[in-house]
């Protein structure tokens, strides 16, 4: 059995990530799951949150935001995100001021507020600043 997942974080625009890891936990839109080598052939719904994986003892996180993941042959995950960015390309003062925007609308209660709308935009700003603080904290920004 393979030791090692190939890990692939690819978005519309870019591959963000290509790398041999030990473990691939990520945000299902059911929940987190997690990923080792051998793992049988799965498809999921990604939500929005951090993804992270282990490689030589360290933890990495990747900020995701919809998509899929997909597991093949128990040692391939693929990550089709509509938004990812790796902790270190994170910028936390527009994700502070993306949180900002998203509670003031939220908090105006007004009638035409799409509130769905302002509750994922502050989900988003959250998940990117705990990303950030989660690499820091695990010594992996970069
Ligand atoms: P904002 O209101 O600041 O644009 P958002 O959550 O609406 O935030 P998204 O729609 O998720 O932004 O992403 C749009 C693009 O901007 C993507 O390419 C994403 O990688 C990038 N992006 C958004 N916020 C950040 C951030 N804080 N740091 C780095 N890149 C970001």
């Amino acid at each position: 059995m393979a030791k090692e997942l190939r890990l692939e974080i690819v978005t519309p625009d870019r591959m963000v990530l290509s790398a041999d890891v030990e473990y691939v936990g990520a945000p299902g839109v059911l929940g987190e799951f997690g990923v080792l080598p051998g793992h049988v052939a799965f498809l999921s719904a990604l939500g929005i949150g951090n993804l992270f994986y282990k490689k030589g003892g360290r933890t990495y996180y990747v900020y995701v935001s919809g998509g899929f993941a997909e597991v093949s042959n128990g040692e391939k995950v693929t990550i089709l995100a509509e938004v990812a960015e790796r902790a270190e390309e994170i910028d936390v003062e527009r994700a502070r001021r993306a949180e900002e925007r998203a509670r003031q609308r939220i908090s105006q209660r007004q009638e035409q507020l799409d509130h769905a709308r302002a509750q994922a935009a502050l989900q988003r700003a959250i998940a990117r600043m705990s990303c950030k603080t989660h690499a820091q904290s695990a010594g992996t920004l970069g």
